[in-house]
């Protein structure tokens, strides 16, 4: 978990004494390779968690880049050989990554699955790829070569060999899929973790917000650099701590510049994004990719959208949106920059 969500957790429980509310149902699973945590308030909340949990099973099974039946995979595999009809949830992704690989200029490149797949930095086995293999690559890794049809319900993917892989975003977009379901099922309090993206339902309490801790890169799980108090919206982290290998004392970690081959190396630790919606913050976390001045410039730009960037010369650059939602917590370590 990419953010300290163990803090909120305290919160609510100082919440649930201070205002006589009930305690939140609590479930943790592994799904989509990574923890899902769900915090519910409110009567049958374990109903909903179930309900919950088993659509961001049915949205890894269709989105998933390593599962070879999913509708992803029937894409890929039929890359350069023209149209094929996707499911609605696989359309959606696609259209909006394709968006953002254009805003970000290819920071976020939804055809980067080559390199995800050839540098495997989750696998036990994972090295660092020859010059000439990623070189190889290089020539597919262009999201222009992707089109969808809306009209149609299809896609295609140009050039043999290309992959669309969602990671960067189906996370975000599952989280917003069970805010709906915890909407349509009454609950108007909850915190849904997916891998770092959260989505907030409602308020800690009456008027105040969630207090939400961002991880100091490189410590142990829980250590929080700073918080920022946030309500009914999304939060999505980006981290280059979270998967990576480590050799010859250089870490390799999992997200890629596609303009390069290699794990993007920006001065950045970590990138946070809040906006309504986590499908957007997740994907625009990938502006760890394109660095500090060019992300916080982009990040500005966009309506009710604001970042935390974590740099590894010890600066924490903050969006002036989050100017009095933010708190610095490692004061001795960190100089904050509001952008
Ligand atoms: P996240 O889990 O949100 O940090 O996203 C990282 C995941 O996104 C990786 O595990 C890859 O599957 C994918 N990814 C890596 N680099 C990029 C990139 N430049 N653009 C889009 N997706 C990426
Ligand atoms: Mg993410």
């Amino acid at each position: 978990m990419r953010v300290c969500y163990f803090f909120s957790v305290i919160m609510l429980m100082h919440a649930y004494i201070c205002f006589g509310d009930t305690a939140p149902f609590v479930i943790s699973e592994e799904i989509m390779g990574t923890t899902v945590t769900q915090t519910i308030y409110g009567p049958h909340a374990d109903k909903v968690a179930r309900e919950a949990s088993s659509r961001i099973r049915e949205i890894e099974s269709i989105l998933s880049f390593h599962l070879p039946a999913s509708d992803l995979s029937r894409l890929n595999n039929h890359a350069g050989k023209g149209d094929i009809v996707l499911k609605p949830e696989t359309m959606y992704n696609l259209q909006k990554s394709i968006y953002y690989s254009g805003l970000t200029n290819g920071g976020f490149n939804v055809l980067v699955g080559p390199l995800v797949k050839l540098w495997k930095v989750t696998s036990p086995d994972a090295d660092i790829p020859s010059a000439g293999q990623i070189a190889a690559l290089m020539p597919l890794i262009d999201y222009r070569d992707l089109h969808v049809n809306i009209e149609s319900g299809t896609a295609r993917l140009d050039k043999k060999g290309q992959m669309a892989d969602l990671g960067g975003i189906a996370k975000g977009y599952a989280s917003d899929e069970v805010i709906a379901i915890y909407k349509k099922r009454g609950i108007t309090k909850a915190i849904i973790d997916i891998g770092g993206n959260l989505g907030l339902l409602g308020f800690k309490a009456k008027d105040t917000p969630w207090c939400i801790g961002i991880q100091y890169p490189g410590k142990d799980r829980g250590n929080p650099a700073c918080a920022v108090y946030l309500s009914d919206c999304s939060l999505s982290t980006s981290g280059a701590y979270e998967r990576f290998f480590e050799k010859n004392g250089k870490i390799y970690h999992h997200i890629i510049d596609p303009s390069t081959g290699y794990p993007a190396d920006t001065g950045l630790l970590s990138v946070s994004i809040i906006a309504p919606k986590s499908i957007d913050s997740d994907a625009l976390s990938k502006i760890f990719v394109i660095g500090a001045d060019k992300g916080i410039a982009l990040i500005k730009r966009i309506p009710n959208t604001n970042a935390v960037l974590i740099t590894k010369d010890k600066r924490i650059i903050v969006t002036d949106g989050l100017r009095h939602k933010f708190k610095l917590i490692a004061a001795d370590d960190f100089t904050v920059q509001f952008k």
